[in-house]
């Protein structure tokens, strides 16, 4: 095998193993953003018999993988977790190189990633997430006698994780789609976002050590490089994948989707695409705080240059005397954030032409800042190339709601720093603006107590369309936890009934089975009459802990 650099080797993991790169494969390096330079080492795109070499064992490492105790998946995934850290500043400095990412933000990425690793681990050890529900038999009821019907949560078969480019640690390799499929029981194979290989590599090594130190078999993880699109379908129309999760642009989330519904065997693609995540503030709130609404709306807009899903990218604004000059210092505020590199020069450029769609639509007027932007404010401190960073900056635009409802453009995600104001004249048209949204991962509604209470019905026209409704807050910043929803409908995500960040996450990669009339010593542990888990389980109608006793007299039908 060929090896690039000290830690680096640039090949696919297949298995758990580092394949050596097939002869006629294409080559590529990463491009440092804040550069503008190819890195050092040569990566491998994964060769066709490669990815069936990982489909396979994954398909193989299936059955053994979903018959492990819970407590031995929680040991890999504290394994992986201490692995990432391990790697200390290593891991830091390769993500910096290949993202401009920050070192604090990369520092404060990696703690939510292992922490996501670590909360998976504990969902595991408690046990009670396969909803296990059991509704006894009757044997002697009449006019037929009752089945004995035990359910729970088994994991779907081996996943497909697509690595997001946004977050190259804590939804990537090692992120919460791959904590999540793992935690379930099922195989993974990932494939590595080619903007960022060699930190995928740092962390798919420790997956894969991880997978060995436990005794599983290697086919549990595999890493697939593959830029451009060939491995990430082939990869989707696998028949040993069983599911998909994504996150990135409609176009790919999109193209997944249909390659996955086309398949003879369709299987789920949980993609989540991003959204404008409209931003709702009513005129006590902009009376009383509109500054600091104004401040929190900027800094949230251009939080990692605005590279963030729950980016808010439009706001509705309402009639009210200090409507103009609020809109005036926002957009102030927004333009003249200094502007670092973007994640890529394709990123970079796909948000210039975003937002010239934006500027070129009559009715649409960019607000621009008197005082120059400072763009020479990279991770590594030195100027950024030029494509890397928006010449523009961050974006500000000032429309009407009919202009905003008429055009598509609009209403569309322009990755990056940009957001419009979309302003209002009455609360019909605040109505008929929340209405016109579609599906968002979020919304958000800036209001003072009562009047919060007036507009109820904004709350739930908002509540049918995203995934989480945010109160006097902003988007960014997505606390993982249990009860968090990181989702929405199409074309937020391809699946609104589940999310891709919290706990909840595993519901993506797991199927209900039921078992009608099994024998005790054949069922699942966690259907057992002893419940020996110990776990929350619906025995009979009735949330307990509690063992079954035997049952000496037979219950009356209930
Ligand atoms: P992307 O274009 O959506 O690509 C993500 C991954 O999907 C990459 O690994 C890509 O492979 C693969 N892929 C793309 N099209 C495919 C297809 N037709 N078949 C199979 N695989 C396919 O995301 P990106 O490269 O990170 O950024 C591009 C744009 O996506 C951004 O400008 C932004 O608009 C959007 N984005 C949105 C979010 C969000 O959270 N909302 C996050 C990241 C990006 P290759 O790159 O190797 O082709």
């Amino acid at each position: 095998m060929r090896r690039n650099q000290q830690q680096l080797h640039g090949c696919n993991l297949i298995a758990g193993v580092p394949a050596s790169p097939k002869a006629g494969v294409n080559e590529f390096t990463a491009v440092d953003p804040a550069r503008g330079e190819p890195q050092a080492t040569v990566f491998f795109e994964a060769a066709d018999d490669q990815l069936e070499q990982a489909a396979e064992a994954a398909a193989e490492a299936q059955h053994l993988l979903s018959q492990t105790e819970p407590k031995t998946r929680a040991a890999l995934l504290r394994a992986v977790a201490e692995g990432l850290e391990q790697l200390g500043d290593v891991l830091i400095e390769r993500c910096m190189a290949e993202t401009a990412l920050p070192e604090a933000r990369l520092h404060n990425e990696r703690a939510r990633t292992v922490k996501q690793l670590r909360m998976f681990a504990d969902l595991l050890e408690e046990g009670s997430w396969v909803d296990a529900r059991i509704d006894r038999g009757l044997p002697n009821r009449t006019p037929a006698p009752k089945p004995d019907i035990r359910r729970l949560l088994l994991p779907i078969g081996p996943v497909a994780v697509f690595g997001a480019s946004n977050f190259p640690l804590a939804f990537s390799v090692a992120g919460g789609d791959t904590a999540a499929a793992l935690a379930a029981g099922n195989p993974v194979i990932v494939k590595a976002h080619p903007s960022h290989p060699g930190t995928s590599e740092l962390v798919g090594e420790v997956i894969c050590a991880a997978v060995a130190q436990l005794g599983l078999p290697g086919g549990a993880f595999s890493l697939l490089h593959g830029p451009g699109t060939h491995i990430g379908a082939t990869l989707v129309r696998h028949p040993a994948i069983q599911a998909v999760a994504f996150t990135g642009s409609l176009r790919a989330g999109r193209a997944l989707f249909d390659i996955a519904a086309a398949r003879p065997e369709p299987i789920p693609v949980f993609a989540e695409m991003g959204s404008t995540n409209p931003v709702f503030v009513l005129p006590g709130a902009l009376r009383t705080r509109g500054s600091e609404i104004g401040r929190g709306l900027a800094a949230s807009a251009t939080l990692g240059i605005g590279q963030f899903c729950t980016q808010p990218g439009v706001a509705f604004v309402p009639k009210a005397p200090e409507r103009e000059s609020w809109i005036e210092d926002c957009a102030r505020a927004i333009t003249t954030q200094s502007c670092s590199a973007m994640l890529t020069q394709e990123i970079a450029s796909a948000f210039e032409d975003a937002t010239a769609r934006i500027e070129a639509v009559p009715g649409v007027t960019r607000i621009v800042a008197d005082s120059p932007r400072d763009d020479s404010d990279t991770a590594q401190g030195s100027k950024p190339p030029p494509g890397a960073v928006p010449p523009g900056g961050a974006r500000a635009f000032h429309t009407d709601l009919k202009t905003y409802l008429s055009t598509p453009v609009l209403r569309s995600e322009a990755f990056g720093p940009c957001t419009i104001f979309v302003t209002v004249e009455s609360g019909s048209e605040l109505l008929k603006a929340a209405r016109s949204i579609g599906g968002q991962l979020t919304a958000t509604i800036h209001g003072e107590a009562a009047e919060l209470t007036e507009h109820h019905e904004l709350c739930m026209i908002l509540a049918r369309s995203v995934g989480r409704v945010v109160f006097n807050g902003f988007p960014t910043g997505v606390e993982v936890c249990s009860a968090m929803q990181h989702g929405g409908p199409y074309p937020a995500t391809t699946s609104a009934q589940f999310t891709s960040v919290g706990t909840a996450a595993i519901l993506r990669f797991v199927r209900p089975v039921c078992f009608q009339d099994m024998p005790q010593d054949l069922l699942p542990a966690e259907l057992r009459d002893e419940n020996p888990r110990g776990i929350l389980r619906q025995v009979d109608g009735v949330h307990t802990r509690a063992a079954i006793e035997p049952d000496p007299i037979e219950r009356p039908e209930s």
